[in-house]
C-alpha cells in the first residue's frame, strides 16, 4: 500500500444551506491517477475548489505531505507542489505556445514575475519549455499563438504550463471534455508520459479515459462518497450503475 499524499477528513462545504460536498474523506495514494466521478451536481468541482483552497470548506480538513492545508492560500498550496491544471496558468491567446511555457517557468510556483534574469537563464527557460513541449506533443508548435491551437492543443499547452510549475501532484479538470476521438486519445498518451513519479487527481466524464488511465476512483453522488476502488469494483456497483444510468 503506497503512502498517502493528499488525504481529506469529514470534508464539507455548504451553500446558504445546500450541501454540496458532504463528510468527504478522500484518500489519495502517492504516484497513482485517482479519478472523481459522478453525475453533474454530484460535488467534484466544489470538492477541487476546496483542495486548492479557492473555497473554504464549512467543515473538515484537508492534508497534503502530511501538512494541514486546510487554511493555506492557493498560492501557498501551490508552492508546496500542489497545482491545479488552469489554476495559475491560463494560457495567453496572444502569445506563442513558446513564450506561455517560459512565462509559466519564469513566475514559477506562485513567485513574481522576475523579468531581469540574465540571458543565460532565460536561455535554460527557453530549453526547458521546449522539453516540456515536447513532452505534451507540441513540438512543432512553439511558435504558433496559443489562440491558434485547436481546442485539444490548447489543454496539452495548458498542461505545458502546469508542469512548468514542477507539482508533485497535479488537478485535472476534465481534460478530455468537449475533444474529439483523436484529442482524448493524445491526451490519455499524455498523461500516461507525463505521471513519472506524480501524482494526478482528475475529474473525468469519459469512462472509458477512466478505466484506461487510473489506478483508482472515488464515485461522488449527491455530494457524498458512494464507491471506491479499481474500476472493476466501481463499474460493478449497483449504485454507481443506477446513479449513472439515473442521471
Ligand atoms: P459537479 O462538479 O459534480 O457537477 P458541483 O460541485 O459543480 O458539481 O456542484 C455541486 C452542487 O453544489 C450543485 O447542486 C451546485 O448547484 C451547487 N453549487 C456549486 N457551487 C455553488 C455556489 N457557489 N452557490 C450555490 N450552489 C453551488
Amino acid at each position: 500500500m503506497s503512502d498517502t499524499i493528499l488525504e481529506t477528513a469529514g470534508l464539507t462545504r455548504e451553500f446558504r444551506g445546500f450541501v454540496a460536498v458532504n463528510d468527504v474523506s478522500l484518500h489519495v495514494a502517492a504516484g497513482t491517477i485517482h479519478a472523481l466521478i459522478g453525475p453533474n451536481g454530484a460535488g467534484k468541482t466544489t470538492c477541487f475548489n476546496l483542495l486548492t483552497k479557492f473555497l473554504a470548506p464549512t467543515r473538515g480538513s484537508i492534508r497534503f505531505k502530511g501538512r494541514d492545508i486546510t487554511r493555506m492560500s492557493p498560492a501557498a498550496v501551490a508552492r508546496l507542489g500542489l497545482v491545479r491544471s488552469f489554476q495559475i496558468s491560463a494560457v495567453f491567446p496572444h502569445l506563442s505556445a513558446l513564450e506561455n511555457v517560459r512565462m509559466a517557468l519564469q513566475r514559477g510556483r506562485g513567485a513574481s514575475f522576475d523579468f531581469w534574469r540574465s540571458d543565460r537563464t532565460l536561455a535554460r527557460y527557453d530549453d526547458r519549455a521546449r522539453e516540456l513541449l515536447f513532452d505534451v506533443g507540441l513540438t512543432g508548435y512553439a511558435d504558433t499563438q496559443a489562440g491558434e491551437l485547436s481546442y485539444g492543443r490548447k489543454r496539452a499547452l495548458e498542461i505545458a504550463t502546469t508542469l512548468a510549475l514542477e507539482p508533485e501532484m497535479m488537478l485535472l479538470d476534465e481534460p478530455t471534455a468537449g475533444m474529439t476521438h483523436e484529442d482524448v486519445d493524445r491526451i490519455v498518451q499524455l498523461v500516461r508520459r507525463i505521471r513519472g513519479g506524480r501524482t494526478i487527481l482528475m475529474v473525468e466524464h469519459n469512462l472509458s479515459v477512466v478505466e484506461g488511465l487510473c489506478d483508482r476512483i472515488t464515485v461522488l453522488t449527491r455530494g457524498r462518497i458512494l464507491a471506491e476502488g479499481d474500476y472493476a469494483t466501481v463499474s460493478a456497483h449497483p449504485e454507481v450503475i443506477a446513479a449513472y444510468l439515473g442521471s
